[in-house]
Parts: C-alpha cells; sequence; structure tokens
C-alpha cells in the first residue's frame, strides 16, 4: 500500500471534480440527510451538562486548587523550605521566608514560615508533585476539590496566601473530629 492511500482516520475520501446529477445539485438529498442526522442526535444521550447548575461527580484522586495546611491548633505548617518551588515543572510557585517572632508561635509551626506564598494558576499543571515533595504536609490539592474559578484578568490568577491557606474554623473543625 502506497502512502498516499493510508489513512489514520479512516474517513480520506477523494475529491472527485466529477459534474453533479440533477437531484445533487439541488441539494435537497444532502440536506435532508443533515436533517435526519440532526433529529437521531435528539434522541440519544446527551454528553454535555448544565454546568454550574449541575457537576460531575469528581474522582477521589482529583487535584483541586491547592490549600495550604494549618495543624490542629491552627498553626500553619508550612515552612518556606521551597521544596515545593523547586520541584514544581511549571515554575508556578514562588513564596518569601520570614522568621517567626516571640508571640507568633500559635500562628506558624516552624521556627521559619511563609510571609508571601503565591502560586499562578494559569502556569499549574495540577500534577501534585509540589504536594508529594512537601516534608510538613503543609501543602495539599488532592483533598480540596476546589475548581480554580474562571476570571478575565491573568492578575486574578496569582493566588497568594489569602485564597490558599486553609481557613481556621476548618483546622479548628478538623481537629474536634479527631478527638470525638
Ligand atoms: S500542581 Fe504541579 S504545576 Fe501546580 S504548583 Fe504544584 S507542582 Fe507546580
Ligand atoms: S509547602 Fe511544603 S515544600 Fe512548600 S515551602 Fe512549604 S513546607 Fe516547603
Amino acid at each position: 500500500m502506497s502512502l498516499d492511500t493510508i489513512s489514520l482516520s479512516g474517513k480520506k475520501m477523494e475529491v472527485s471534480n466529477k459534474k453533479m446529477s440533477f437531484w445533487e445539485s439541488l441539494y435537497l438529498v444532502a440536506i435532508v440527510k443533515g436533517l435526519l442526522i440532526t433529529i437521531r442526535h435528539l434522541f440519544t444521550r446527551k454528553v454535555t451538562i448544565k454546568y454550574p447548575e449541575q457537576r460531575r461527580e469528581l474522582s477521589p484522586v482529583y487535584r483541586g486548587q491547592h490549600m495550604l495546611k494549618r495543624d490542629d491548633q491552627g498553626r500553619e505548617n508550612c515552612t518556606a523550605c521551597g521544596l515545593c518551588a523547586v520541584a514544581c515543572p511549571a515554575e508556578a510557585i514562588t513564596m518569601k521566608a520570614a522568621e517567626r517572632k516571640p508571640g507568633e508561635e500559635h500562628l506558624y509551626r516552624e521556627e521559619k514560615y511563609a510571609e508571601i506564598y503565591e502560586i499562578n494558576m494559569l502556569r499549574c499543571i495540577f500534577c501534585g508533585l509540589c504536594e508529594e515533595a512537601c516534608p510538613k504536609d503543609a501543602i495539599y490539592l488532592t483533598e480540596t476539590k476546589v475548581m480554580v474559578a474562571s476570571a478575565s484578568k491573568r492578575e486574578d490568577f496569582i493566588y497568594g496566601k489569602d485564597k490558599l491557606v486553609m481557613p481556621l474554623e476548618m483546622a479548628l473543625r478538623n481537629s474536634k473530629n479527631k478527638v470525638s
């Protein structure tokens, strides 16, 4: 078989310049055929859903928006070691470390914490490598099941700590559930 005749899709057709018959030139048969295809699809199972009113069930391993975790006492776990940023293949994570000051022990678990922690959601490919690289159980994607919201400005996709850090109430609720 020559390379010219190979069709990967199986839909390859030779273009013909033959003159159309009278019926073909009316296009009636072609229009009726097209309408029949449309009508047939009215009775087949729909593959689309009415998002956002309807939502598909997410896989148990779905990787949603990142969350920077707090421990049972509500302190941020992240120690700004930078391993997640190094592991990130999309270079989506940036951070600035700071030293914990006396009296801030209730806010940060480690002596060093991320003063600034940002993820560029336009760069992120949700691979989960940041979660795997973290030695402090501080960053999660698989538990959140939250989709990154759409936005019209690029800067709205730079998520800072205000959007990433686990809400305090959630951390305290989790610790209560563990005790009971
Ligand atoms: S999920 Fe992957 S791409 Fe996104 S921030 Fe983490 S390591 Fe980078
Ligand atoms: S999230 Fe984890 S890996 Fe990333 S800087 Fe914080 S402690 Fe280090």
